[in-house]
């Protein structure tokens, strides 16, 4: 906390001109203010954090009732002399996309994330992640517009026909984002597998919605064990790409906990029998696949994990999450009890 701003410097400036010194104000608060609900505030200290795209390690909350002091909590464990880093601007979108908006505050990002993105240029990786976002963007994205089912509470429980088109559409959907999941590394980091599939993100989530629509009209081209079966390989997306790009989001949190109740249904439905998942990098990526297939995976790079491989390292996921978000423990969040207070964690974020 910081009561005091060294102002000696900024005076001298300041009698300068009336005009540099607007534009000097501006400058200095959009490069170091934080947005805290409707205030836009300046703090010395936590002024002074650098910016990053994928390592973001702290959370900023103001106390109000402590005279508006500014709290910046860790939002994991830290080393010793380990730089800390906030998000200056929204992280979302290519490498491209972020560089402008870093370009609007004069400087350019060289972070982590971006590096990562930067290196991958010119690679097949690259090439078949730009190819998705091209198909999502000049086909698939127009055909989901097209279905117009765009708010939810409009979405009728008997609307069949659009519900089957919603799953045909999913298809098309899951195709594209497997034919980016051919050339994940298998040398790359977590975050780095994360930041991959980042860039195909509006993909997973369009297809999170289409599993909303079938999930509210019930459809005929399809049953609820395949249906889960997709829905849980898009949430498994969304969460590596989230986990490293907004670890304690509201977003990030519900889909963590939705990934995990999908994948205990799935688990009690018989159909599943006839399900597997192969994995890579330590059971971060799973993908449902036809036991038949076995045969077809190349074994070095893919492993078959079992379900309840899948519902434990996804507990240990979610309560990583929340015990780290709300700084509780896994006792008192009691995942896959009667009692489990996750829900009315999550609920606490919205308030
Ligand atoms: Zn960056």
């Amino acid at each position: 906390m910081v009561d005091s701003l060294p102002l000696t410097r900024l005076d001298a400036r300041l009698e300068n001109s009336a005009v540099f010194t607007s534009k000097l104000i501006n400058v200095i608060v959009s490069r170091n203010a934080f947005d805290v609900g409707d205030r836009c505030l300046l703090y010395g200290l936590p002024a002074m954090m650098n910016h990053s795209c994928g390592a973001k390690q702290t959370t900023a909350h103001i106390l109000a009732k402590l005279g508006d002091a500014m709290l910046v909590r860790a939002e994991r464990d830290i080393n010793a002399g380990e730089e800390l880093f906030h998000s200056y601007f929204p992280v979302s979108g290519s490498v491209r996309t972020r560089r402008s908006r870093s370009a609007a505050m004069d400087f350019e990002c060289a972070c982590e994330r971006c590096s990562f993105e930067c290196r991958l240029q010119g690679t097949a990786a690259a090439a078949v992640t730009t190819a998705a976002s091209d198909e999502f963007a000049t086909r698939l994205q127009p055909k989901l517009l097209g279905l117009g089912s765009l708010d939810s509470s409009a979405l009728r429980t008997d609307d069949v026909e659009s519900a089957d088109r919603h799953w045909a559409l999913l298809q098309d959907i899951q195709q594209t984002l497997r034919s980016v999941s051919v050339y994940y590394d298998p040398n790359w980091a977590d975050k780095e597998v994360g930041w991959y599939l980042h860039l195909v993100l509006p993909l997973s989530t369009a297809g999170l919605w289409c599993c909303h629509v079938c999930y509210k009209s019930r459809g005929t081209e399809y049953d609820r064990a395949s249906l889960l079966t997709v829905r849980c390989e898009l949430l498994f997306q969304v969460v590596l790409a989230w986990e490293h790009t907004d670890l304690h989001g509201y977003d990030h949190l519900k889909n963590i906990h939705l990934l995990l109740a999908n994948l205990n249904e799935l688990d009690s439905c018989s159909a599943n029998d006839l399900m597997a998942w192969k994995c890579t990098l330590r059971n971060t990526l799973a993908i449902a696949m036809e036991k038949s297939e076995h045969h077809k995976l190349d074994g070095d790079r893919w492993e078959v994990v079992d379900i309840r491989d899948l519902i434990a390292s996804t507990t240990e996921r979610c309560e990583l999450a929340y015990c780290r978000r709300f700084g509780v423990d896994r006792h008192f969040l009691g995942l896959g009890t009667s009692c489990s207070r996750a829900a009315g964690l999550l609920q606490t974020l919205k308030l």
